[in-house]
């Protein structure tokens, strides 16, 4: 049977990226002590009005030699060599150090951190999470946690329950890049979550007619008959800004709006963003 026999197949640079593979997960040990990551927030604007809800967190990594690492492709490297919850912990801790500082400065947002599947397989994480909500003063509402279906879906069982305490205590729960995993509309049933996020390969391109128009707009009615708040991420247009009002889309997130911005830009935009609003 020809589909049983090994097949070997010459793939160019895999050797190379099998080594760069190895190099990023080892810097990436160090890379938090020698002040290499650092967070950038992107605004998440309610629908139709266009008030700023809250804050993505996203981590940075600009490598000392190869520059800026894009976190899709360090994210799973930190999985992999079990320094994730490292990670998540500092990203944590410096998304609520952010939110209380925009807090101080008079901007009452909340803040959204994506975790990993790996996260969710760890039983002390939602108090390590209401420790640091307590240590920035900031109660549990203005944390989102944001986690894809995929990274849900692994223990299902496990997840529910680490969910379940942190939704218990006020945090709200957001179901991440919705549309690419696979899981079933009964398992997302038992998902103790508040948000869908429908993924940006959905939304970048969003025009009227579109196979992409069918899936959104279906999405939309999915998470509103689910008693979900539905948001698009990836808006990079005008007119799919205009189709996700029209099918009652309850927030948005993307380039249209924002890039994802330092701390303190981000709350000068805000601002401004306020003020522009004011005047419409
Ligand atoms: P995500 O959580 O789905 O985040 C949205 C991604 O879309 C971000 O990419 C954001 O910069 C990008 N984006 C926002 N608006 C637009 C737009 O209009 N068009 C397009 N094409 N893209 C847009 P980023 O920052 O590169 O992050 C990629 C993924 O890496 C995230 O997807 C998330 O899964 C993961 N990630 C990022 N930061 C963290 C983190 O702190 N912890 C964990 N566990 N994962 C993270
Ligand atoms: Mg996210
Ligand atoms: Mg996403
Ligand atoms: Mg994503």
């Amino acid at each position: 049977k020809g589909e049983h026999l090994p097949v070997c197949t010459y793939e160019p640079g895999r050797e190379e990226s099998h080594l760069r593979q190895l190099k990023l997960m080892s810097d990436l040990r160090r890379a938090q002590a020698r002040g290499q990551l650092r967070l950038v927030f992107q605004p998440k604007l309610s629908l139709p009005e266009g008030r700023v809800c809250h804050a993505e967190a996203l981590l940075r990594w600009n490598h000392h030699e190869l520059g800026p690492i894009g976190p899709d492709e360090f994210i799973p490297l930190a999985e992999r060599s079990g320094i994730i919850n490292t990670l998540s912990d500092f990203v944590i801790d410096g998304a609520l150090a952010a939110c209380r500082a925009w807090l101080d400065a008079g901007l009452d947002l909340g803040v959204a951190i994506n975790l990993s599947a790996i996260d969710l397989l760890d039983d002390k994480l939602p108090d390590a999470i209401l420790g640091h909500l307590r240590r920035h003063r900031l109660p549990p509402r203005h944390l989102i946690v944001e986690v894809t279906e995929s990274a849900v879906m692994r223990d299902i069982e496990y997840a529910v329950r680490v969910l379940e305490r942190l939704r218990a205590a006020g945090v709200r729960l957001a179901i991440d890049d919705f549309g690419t995993g696979h899981s079933s509309l009964a398992q997302l049933k038992r998902l103790p979550v508040d948000e869908l996020k429908i993924d940006k390969s959905f939304v970048m391109r969003l025009v009227e007619g579109s196979d992409d128009d069918v899936i959104v707009r279906s999405t939309i009615e999915i998470g509103h008959n689910m008693g979900l708040s539905v948001i698009a991420e990836g808006v990079e247009t005008e007119a799919g800004l205009a189709l996700l009002k029209r099918y009652g889309c309850d927030m948005a997130q993307g380039y249209l709006f924002s890039p994802p911005l330092e701390s303190a830009a981000f709350a000068g935009w805000c601002n401004r963003h306020r003020d522009a609003l004011a005047q419409a």
